[in-house]
């Protein structure tokens, strides 16, 4: 890493792909326990006073922000189910809810509104206009099922 890179070098756009629990090596349900066991161990690993290299402090000191943020965040009940909260709000932007893919043929069509039976049991309702638009994704009322329609 040159200095050009160092001045540039944005941990922003990295925070965002990763979770506090990927950043701990933990699963969502990770015990507390768990999470204050890896905590500590990368705290030790990443922790700017251990790190001597030239270089290697800049990346070593933001990752420590991220493991400390990630640790004081989880280790609060509430903040942590404030942020769970906020995950499932983001993976549904990225799909990871779809349930089933579903093609328009296979819709049941009655009096002008296409259907589909969710696994929940309800019948999420599909206009025919939000079909028109090609490739869409559709949310369930009754449950958090999405469905992507093609
Ligand atoms: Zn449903």
């Amino acid at each position: 890493m040159n200095m050009e890179d160092k001045q540039e070098f944005t941990p922003s756009s990295q925070q965002c792909e990763q979770s506090f629990y990927s950043i701990l090596g933990c699963d969502q349900d990770a015990t507390f326990d768990e999470l204050k066991h890896n905590y500590q161990i990368l705290v030790k690993k990443h922790h700017p006073d251990k790190q001597t290299q030239e270089g290697i402090d800049f990346i070593s000191d933001d990752k420590f922000v991220m493991i400390d943020k990630a640790f004081k965040t989880l280790k609060d009940e509430k903040a942590r189910k404030e942020y769970d909260a906020s995950l499932l709000h983001g993976s549904f932007d990225n799909s990871s809810l779809i349930y089933a893919e579903i093609e328009k043929k296979d819709l049941n069509f009655v009096m002008g509104v296409f259907y589909f039976t969710c696994r929940c049991g309800d019948n999420i309702e599909i206009t025919e206009d939000i079909i028109e638009e090609g490739e869409c994704i559709v949310e369930c009322s009754e449950c958090t099922n999405c469905i992507l329609i093609k």
